[in-house]
């Protein structure tokens, strides 16, 4: 096998989906499946259809467009505001994108009818992240103008939390949310068929007792995926924490002091020579590096410590063992340290459990992407 590479196993993220669908759906609300901490891995987001997700998101088209040509048919949701650059291939891709500018809807309204298509938009609304949002007091303004915009089909609203900033929304903030739909309706009329409160940091709200008021739908990726709250950092009840694992090749192990200091060879003389703080502990230098992942969200093998990680090397206080050159080391991947090794063009991804989805995504017929360019 080539390493380094992720090992991804699918039945366990279509397991994660499938709980956190069936407890959601208890609840009144919808997931969408996020993609874009794997690169839209066309065999991820089959898992988490198989799962039960209704559609899917991510944040770059070229991802879309990958999910697209692998035959996924799906309703999908571009949740970043789309680029003007790329608003045809948003329109020939996506069902859907979360937007804040004007000016931006108007030219993606104008693509899809150029292209003869209905483009549905979410309107995502500034509730404290300060990342993208329309700020409350101008949505209603907003709405109205995407609902007389050509192209485009006015769909809802969203918000966003525990992205830039890692405030978790509380319940009054949801109250808000809920409010600002019937807010919305009282000047457009019942349009907002979608109520999106957030991502996976919203997970201990959404699962939570307190009214869900009109919130109707998560995005999901992190908690699907590792099964981790991002605002705590916990493991979620019920759900695999495990479905991704890294594996890097050993290039050097050897004992090496724990820290060399200067130090006068002989006392009060002043002259100054190496020396070190007399600690030894085994290393182990591993291939791989910043350029594959993010070395600090490594969960290393019990009693291993990261001393520190360069571009291409990683380097690991393997504590009382030597382990041999040429073998590989198995980790855990924080969603930071994750995105970066899906990305990354040097590290392989190796799926399993392939077998067992059932497939129900696929398009019969290919999807228009494929058809119309
Ligand atoms: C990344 C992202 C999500 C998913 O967040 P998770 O914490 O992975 O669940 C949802 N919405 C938007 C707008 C995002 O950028």
């Amino acid at each position: 096998m080539t390493s380094p590479r992720v090992e991804i196993d699918l039945g366990k993220i279509q397991e994660n989906a499938r709980c956190l669908v069936r407890r959601l759906a208890a609840r009144g609300i919808s997931v969408t499946g996020v993609t874009k901490a794997v690169c839209g891995h066309p065999d991820v987001a089959m898992a988490m259809l198989d799962g039960g997700v209704v559609g899917l998101a991510d944040a770059r088209v070229s991802n879309v467009i990958r999910m697209r040509a692998a035959g996924i048919a799906c309703s999908i949701s571009m949740i970043r505001a789309p680029l003007v650059n790329e608003k045809n291939d948003v329109i020939l891709s996506c069902d859907a994108s979360y937007n804040t500018e004007i000016d931006t809807i108007l030219k993606l309204g104008a693509a899809a009818k150029d292209q003869g298509a209905v483009h549905d938009i979410i309107l995502m609304v500034e509730m404290g992240d300060l990342r993208e949002g329309i700020m409350a007091e101008n949505l209603n303004e907003f709405a109205s103008r995407v609902v007389a915009t050509q192209g485009v089909a006015f769909k809802g609203i969203a918000a966003n939390f525990a992205c830039l900033g890692n405030v978790a929304p509380t319940p009054g903030d949801m109250a808000m949310l809920s409010r600002l739909a019937d807010q919305v309706e009282s000047e457009c009329g019942p349009c907002v068929a979608l109520v999106s409160g957030g991502g996976s940091a919203n997970l201990a709200w959404a699962l939570g007792k307190g009214a869900t008021g009109r919130i109707n739908n998560l995005r999901l990726g992190e908690a699907i995926l590792l099964g981790i709250d991002p605002v705590s950092g916990q493991p979620i009840n019920g759900l695999h924490t495990d479905a991704f694992a890294l594996f890097a090749e050993v290039i050097e192990a050897r004992p090496k002091p724990s820290s060399i200091s200067m130090r006068p060879s002989v006392p009060k003389q002043g002259q100054l020579e190496l020396v070190s703080d007399g600690g030894q502990g085994n290393r182990a230098v591993l291939a791989i590096g910043e350029q594959d992942t993010n070395a600090s969200g490594l969960c290393l093998p019990s009693g291993f410590g990261l001393i520190g990680a360069t571009s291409d090397h990683t380097v690991v206080d393997t504590a009382h063992i030597t382990l041999p050159v040429g073998s590989e080391m198995k980790m855990g991947l924080s969603y930071s340290a994750l995105m970066r090794a899906m990305s990354a063009p040097d590290v392989a991804k190796s799926v399993h459990g392939k077998q067992s989805l059932k497939g129900i995504a696929l398009d019969r017929e290919p999807h228009r992407v494929l058809t119309l360019v």
